[in-house]
């Protein structure tokens, strides 16, 4: 034993010196005892005492000193007794490389499994299993390959334990392919491999592929987990499907758990993002307990809905239950006084996270801050604001600059944005066609031509419009000028009535919103087939009056669509909510939640 350690251990003997004779299953027991407590103190004294009365060297004894040391976080003392064992067993290399990987040292933990190699030992299906929650850590594809081979080359593949943990690690490394082909192989499989494999598709964004699991489990009869919970609620959120999201919170509510923060911030998060804020609410006030983490879900969702003043209220409450703020509670509200043009309460805020929380802002609470203030027209502050700090201005910051530029009319910085955002995503026409739009606002003509030579030049490709809706259990997909949905015909003569109603209220078409290079009659013909307009007809067909109609988009709504889902709202006495990739757009009654800023 290391000198040091055995002078820590007899001093702390000192404290504990039995009078009775020792019985080493009465240690053993003990010493388990202060595993699972984390003692380290009374585990050292233990110890001591064992070397003391010389009872120190069965492999069993120094096994179980292994696992307390290790699971009180003390490694080396762990590695010193594995190292001093005379006879190393099995359980004792699994024991070690359990410790390291459940301490963070996966490095290590790799290094002893090729050592045990080296020396001859034999390893088991838990020495594979635990070895490969090392990889996963340490996202080593290699090493995981070849023990994947050994798997194959002892058996040992049909095994629950190996068989999942090989799983993890290939989903974990993006490699889902080679993740759902053990899936597959597996003989039986435990419920957390099915967490597993959910949590695998997430984490690789494939989210439709997850909800497929979660309709398996409910027929297959496998038992829910929280943790199984969560991932198919971020499924749910992710692609905006809410009525999936009410089934998983449905089988939370027959399992009867008591709601976690973890599995409650999930619900707020899928209900916010499925547009349904008040739900959304509901579930955070009908929590317990609330911890960082389940406010952020739930003043995020308030901001990303514009609601900014419940936002900022919540911020305070948080602080009056005695919840410190951070810097993702931070992003949240900034982006709140963003989308209501609320310069001075994002000032205030900028500045309060630095003074008094002492969180040093990042990227993105500087994107925030230039939206803040090129959306209230401080263009230029907010141009000074992305000189001055300390990070290279992303896209979505020189983006955010232009689209303050249109809005405010300011072609100089508009010309410096643009010309960032040319170098940075060379292949997004959008940016072009907002610069063309300025000039052409402004009625510089001849930069207008220029532009739009330059966009043909560049033959640049923009990603296609797309709407989703989900009616039922099903969703409908839409892409501009759309002709595939089997009933098209209806939608476009019923949106051509709504036009039709629309133009009586002074409607008329704005062209230049329109992305589209193409002459100006055939712009109106597409401009008037916007995606989410044929969602938003097919919606007032498929849904009872009483039903909100959501739409999903995968890109901003351009200016003419949000007049249109205004008058749409005013029309047809229906709320319609639009998910776009920025934010949430609330229609009512003629208005709409943004209040214009977006
Ligand atoms: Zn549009
Ligand atoms: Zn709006």
């Amino acid at each position: 034993m290391h000198m040091k350690s055995v002078r820590i251990f007899t001093r702390t003997i000192q404290t504990w010196v039995p009078t009775y004779p020792i019985h080493l299953p009465i240690l053993h027991q003990i010493l388990q005892n202060c595993a699972k407590e984390k003692l380290p103190k009374k585990g050292m004294a233990c110890h001591g005492c064992i070397i003391q009365y010389a009872l120190a060297d069965d492999t069993l004894t120094s096994n179980i000193l292994i696992n307390m040391y290790s699971k009180c976080g003390f490694l080396d003392y762990a590695r010193k007794v594995f190292d001093e064992t005379p006879e190393r067993s099995l359980v004792s290399w699994n024991t070690m490389i359990g410790a390291y990987t459940q301490n963070g040292n996966e490095r290590e933990a790799l290094d002893l499994f090729v050592h045990m190699q080296r020396d001859g030992t034999e390893f088991s299906e838990f020495t594979l299993s635990g070895v490969l929650c090392a990889c996963a850590a340490e996202f080593a594809v290699f090493e995981c390959r070849q023990l994947h081979a050994f798997a194959v080359k002892t058996s040992m593949l049909g095994n629950m334990f190996v068989g999942t943990a090989l799983l993890d690690v290939y989903a974990k490394c993006s490699l889902l392919e080679d993740a759902i082909r053990v899936f597959e192989y597996m003989p039986e499989r435990s419920v957390v491999t099915w967490s597993t494999m959910v949590a695998g598709y997430v984490k690789n964004e494939l989210y439709e592929e997850a909800l497929l699991i979660f309709r398996k489990i409910q027929v297959t009869g496998v038992e829910f987990t929280q943790f199984i919970i969560s991932s198919v609620l971020a499924a749910c959120a992710a692609i905006g499907s809410k009525i999936e999201g009410i089934q998983a919170h449905a089988v939370l509510f027959k399992t009867g758990f008591t709601l976690n923060f973890f599995v409650c911030s999930s619900l707020v998060d899928m209900y916010s993002k499925c547009g349904s804020i008040n739900e959304a609410y509901l579930v955070f006030s009908f929590a317990e307990d609330k911890d960082v983490v389940l406010l952020n879900a739930m003043i995020s969702g308030f901001s990303r809905h514009g609601r900014s003043m419940e936002a900022m209220m919540l911020f305070e409450k948080m602080q009056q239950i005695g919840l410190q703020p951070n810097e993702v509670t931070y992003v949240s509200v900034l982006s709140a006084c963003g989308h209501m043009g609320l310069v001075k309460e994002g000032k205030k805020y900028f500045d309060m996270m630095v003074k008094e929380h002492n969180i040093s802002p990042n990227v993105f609470h500087y994107s925030c801050m230039v939206d803040v203030l090129g959306r209230t027209g401080l263009i230029d502050e907010a141009k000074s604001m992305i000189d001055k700090m300390p990070f290279v201005a992303t896209a979505s910051i020189w983006g955010s600059l232009l689209s303050s530029c249109r809005v405010h009319g300011n072609v100089e910085l508009a010309e410096i944005a643009a010309k960032h955002l040319f170098e940075i995503e060379p292949d997004n026409a959008g940016n072009h066609i907002l610069l063309s739009n300025i000039y052409a606002a402004n009625r510089q003509w001849d930069d207008v031509i220029q532009a739009r030579k330059l966009l043909k030049e560049t033959e640049v490709k923009k990603e296609r419009g797309q709407s989703w809706i989900q009616i039922k259990d099903k969703v409908h997909a839409f892409m501009v000028g759309d002709g595939n949905h089997d009933r098209i015909g209806e939608i476009y003569s019923r949106l051509e009535d709504l036009l039709e109603e629309m133009r009586k209220l002074g409607y008329r078409c704005e062209t230049q919103h329109d992305l589209h290079n193409v002459e100006d009659n055939q712009k109106e013909e597409l401009l008037r087939h916007h995606s989410e307009r044929l969602a938003l007809v097919f919606g007032l067909m498929c849904l009872p009056s009483s039903v909100p109609i959501r739409i999903m988009k995968n890109l901003r709504i351009c200016g003419d669509c949000h007049v249109f889902m205004k008058l749409a709202s005013k029309i047809t006495g229906r709320e319609i909510v639009v998910r776009d990739t920025n934010r949430f757009h609330h229609f009512r009654n003629g208005f709409c939640s943004c209040a214009e800023f977006w």
